[in-house]
């Protein structure tokens, strides 16, 4: 609920401020309701229980029952949230803007009724919901970020796997099953769910095989497309409570998606064929391509119809308006991802191993290796966790077997050999 503290107070559900208001009930952080929003709030929550959608409310009431219940988010602007992305992850310096935008634009459009001059100049403008898509090879960041700007905002946040769901009906999880984890993410507390962020991996997956599928119902794909089509634009939903499937005698948690923010991700595996194909029956872009990075390249060429060519239906990307693709991580980039993050891998073993009265130090060409390990592997910053996880399990467990050790060092040839014998401890120690 913005408001400059030297505009007239206005009932911040209806937007009318005094005298058309009448007698205004202040609530805090500058929030006041008039009596007319309070009564049909009222009569709202006598009627809630019984209908999904209050019948004869006006569009701005369902807001206002949440928002009652709990204060108003506090968004930050979008450079706050941008430099609050940089403290946890390393580069995708494009994706960060961008989402740093969107998310707060998509929190401000929760907010929009509350803003009472803004709303009476734009009073036919409905901002539409932006749900957001990242493109980017695994182990870049997708997970991270979202994570990271769900404790931004500080708002439940929960992740599903599209490959787990199936079509209503078939073998597999109900579409609902993504929201039953946003609700346990937030204890139970539908109103606090409603303002959350779902985080649904792997939708590249959920690609329409149809081509060359022919009998076969494309349950896992098309299907699961359709179902996710509602929740994602906005819905009353019903939840089963204990997940699993619906049935006709459950009782049902409802919850209202309209306000619930939406990252999809995935790799795309495969999607560099349908641009080369698309870019080899037109002509290629301006200047010298060559130059640009893969990111920038593929971004500046991506249109919904690569998407459609991949799998996705026309009125899924239409709910997916934002799509920001993701590069994959250099070895600078891994080194950086070993040390800079406020909660960097590295800093956690050394928080660790200091609890072991061990100072723990990385070589540089120790984390060079690392990193240029983990390019070869391919699969970004999850390869490089697991051949440091390796690593760290041998130092783990030999350091403390010495008793004696105050510093440890990890060298070059220990990740080489991805080893730490009694020797090289010794080595480490000279
Ligand atoms: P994705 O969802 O793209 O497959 P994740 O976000 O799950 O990748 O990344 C796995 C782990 O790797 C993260 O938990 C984090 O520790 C690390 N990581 C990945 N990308 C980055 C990055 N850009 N900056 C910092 N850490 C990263």
């Amino acid at each position: 609920m913005a408001k400059s503290k030297n505009r007239e107070p206005g009932c911040s559900f209806c937007g009318r401020t005094a005298p058309d208001a009448g007698n205004l009930l202040a609530g805090p952080n500058d929030v006041f309701i008039c009596q007319s929003c309070s009564k049909l709030s009222q009569d709202m929550f006598e009627k809630s229980g019984k209908d999904d959608k209050p019948q004869g409310a006006p569009a701005t009431v369902p807001t206002a029952k949440k928002e009652k219940s709990l204060p108003p988010l506090k968004i930050p602007k979008p450079h706050e949230i941008y430099d609050y992305l940089n403290q946890y992850v390393i580069g995708q310096d494009q994706t960060k803007k961008v989402l740093s935008v969107a998310v707060h634009n998509h929190y401000k459009r929760h907010q929009q009724d509350s803003h009472v001059e803004a709303q009476k100049a734009y009073k036919d403008v409905e901002i539409e919901k932006s749900n957001i898509l990242m493109i980017g090879p695994t182990g870049t960041g997708k997970t991270l970020l979202a994570r990271t700007l769900a404790k931004c905002l500080d708002v439940p946040f929960s992740i599903s796997d599209a490959t787990t769901l199936t079509e209503a009906g078939y073998v597999g999880e109900d579409v609902e099953n993504v929201l039953l984890r946003l609700i346990q993410a937030a204890d139970g507390d539908i109103s606090r769910a409603e303002r959350g962020i779902i985080y649904i991996d792997e939708i590249d997956k959920i690609a329409r095989k149809t081509e060359n599928v022919s009998i076969t119902r494309d349950v896992s794909g098309e299907g699961v497309q359709q179902a996710l089509l509602k929740i994602i634009e906005g819905t009353t939903a019903s939840v089963p409570p204990s997940g699993g499937r619906k049935h006709p005698q459950q009782e049902y948690l409802k919850i209202n998606t309209e306000h619930i923010l939406f990252i999809c991700g995935g790799a795309f595996v495969g999607m560099d064929d349908i641009l080369r194909r698309r870019q080899n029956t037109q002509t290629l872009g301006f200047g010298e391509p060559e130059k640009k990075s893969a990111a920038e390249q593929v971004s500046n060429r991506i249109e919904p119809e690569d998407l459609i060519r991949y799998g996705l239906i026309p009125e899924f990307i239409g709910r997916l308006p934002i799509v920001t693709l993701l590069s994959p991580l250099t070895e600078d980039d891994l080194v950086r991802v070993l040390t800079e993050p406020k909660n960097s891998m590295i800093r956690q073993y050394q928080k660790l191993m200091a609890m072991e009265d061990v100072s723990l130090t990385f070589a540089e060409a120790g984390m060079k290796e690392l990193a240029r390990i983990a390019v070869k592997k391919g699969t970004g910053a999850r390869g490089l966790r697991a051949i440091l996880e390796h690593l760290m399990l041998e130092v783990m467990f030999e350091v403390p077997k010495r008793g004696n050790i105050k510093d440890f060092n990890v060298t070059k040839s220990m990740v080489v050999s991805q080893r730490v014998s009694l020797d090289t401890v010794a080595e480490s120690a000279a």
